[in-house]
């Protein structure tokens, strides 16, 4: 499935951000957005149990660090984005301080000599900031001024509503209509230009771009997808949040996230699609896990594990001219 990869900083630097790879006939690169660090417990089970879990995978806990891991692919149909980090986050939610070393997708985009203005199609896989912030200036402007932006129809009509709720008990209307704020504001140069998108998920209309499906994974948000992408028959999946991390959700797939809008939805939508990770072998892009979070999915009983591609097939620890 994957014939050649190759990573920038991977053997030379102790701090890759950028990874290519091809996956089928498609150029693909993943970039980091940096770091998302969670200082509290943002998990439905006490502290301790979190520790536990984290000390067992031998990373630590609070801060919780986070990776944010953008693919850039260059399909048949154009080249594509999915997801666009969190620029500006701190001081757009200043209540959230955890995005302070994040929004570095710009940067790495210009290290991997990619221009913002070669992106074609935007892909969301929800509204929340750390995914869509990136798609806007400084300024307001458009961060990729000739691409189209597709969104689940569904996701746009609940940050749209005027009036929000979820059944998250941490979650309450104001941290509802401050992130609701950053959607809008983020798309909104898209929407002026007619080049913003929904995708309808509840029938088969959820193929925006040849060779990509919505794929609905309701309740992290409302309308929250994952996105195929699909090339000489194998399939890709970007996972976007339908599960944090390994340590976390993944290996305790019945723990909630204080962001998620219902927590029992979330769960049911994220066995679902791990079970179908699994038993299908399907390679996939997780947003949360280390970088460059590509990787297989294990089903063992009641829980999974995450197998980060074998170093052998990331291209570390083979010989490069530094
Ligand atoms: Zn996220």
């Amino acid at each position: 499935m994957i014939y050649r990869t190759s990573a920038s900083g991977g053997t030379c630097s102790s701090n890759p951000t950028i990874y290519n790879f091809q996956f089928g006939k498609v150029n693909c690169t993943i970039l980091s957005d940096g770091p998302t660090e969670v200082a509290v417990n943002p998990f439905s089970v006490p502290a301790p149990a979190v520790e536990r879990s984290y000390e067992k995978n031998f990373r630590t806990a609070f801060p919780i660090v986070l990776s944010q891991n953008v693919l850039v692919a260059d399909m048949p149909a154009g080249r594509a984005i999915f997801d666009t980090g969190s620029f500006l986050l701190p001081q757009k939610l200043p209540e959230f301080p955890l995005f302070e070393n994040a929004g570095q997708l710009m940067k790495n985009l210009r290290a991997a000599n990619i221009s913002p203005s070669s992106i074609d199609f935007v892909f969301l896989t929800h509204a929340h900031g750390d995914h869509v912030a990136g798609i806007v200036t400084e300024g307001g402007t458009k961060a990729f001024p000739n691409a189209d932006v597709f969104i689940g129809r569904r996701e746009h009509e609940y940050w749209s509503s005027p009036s929000l709720s979820s059944t998250s008990p941490l979650l309450t209307t104001d941290a509802l209509d401050s992130f609701a704020q950053i959607y809008l504001d983020a798309i909104r140069p898209y929407e002026r230009t007619g080049m913003f998108h929904l995708v309808d998920t509840e029938n088969s209309e959820a193929t925006p771009v040849e060779g990509i499906r919505f794929m609905s994974t309701f309740g992290h948000t409302d309308g929250h997808c994952a996105i195929e992408m699909k090339s000489d028959d194998k399939r890709l999946v970007l996972t976007g949040d339908a599960w944090v991390s390994t340590a976390d959700q993944l290996q305790n797939p019945e723990w909630g996230f204080f962001t998620e809008n219902n927590q029992t939805q979330a769960y049911m939508s994220r066995v679902q699609l791990l079970g179908d990770l699994a038993s299908t072998a399907t390679l996939a892009v997780s947003y949360h896990e280390q970088f460059p979070g590509l990787g297989y999915v294990q089903e063992r009983g009641a829980f999974f594990e995450w197998v980060p591609l074998p170093p052998q097939q990331l291209g570390f620890g083979v010989k490069k001219t530094c």
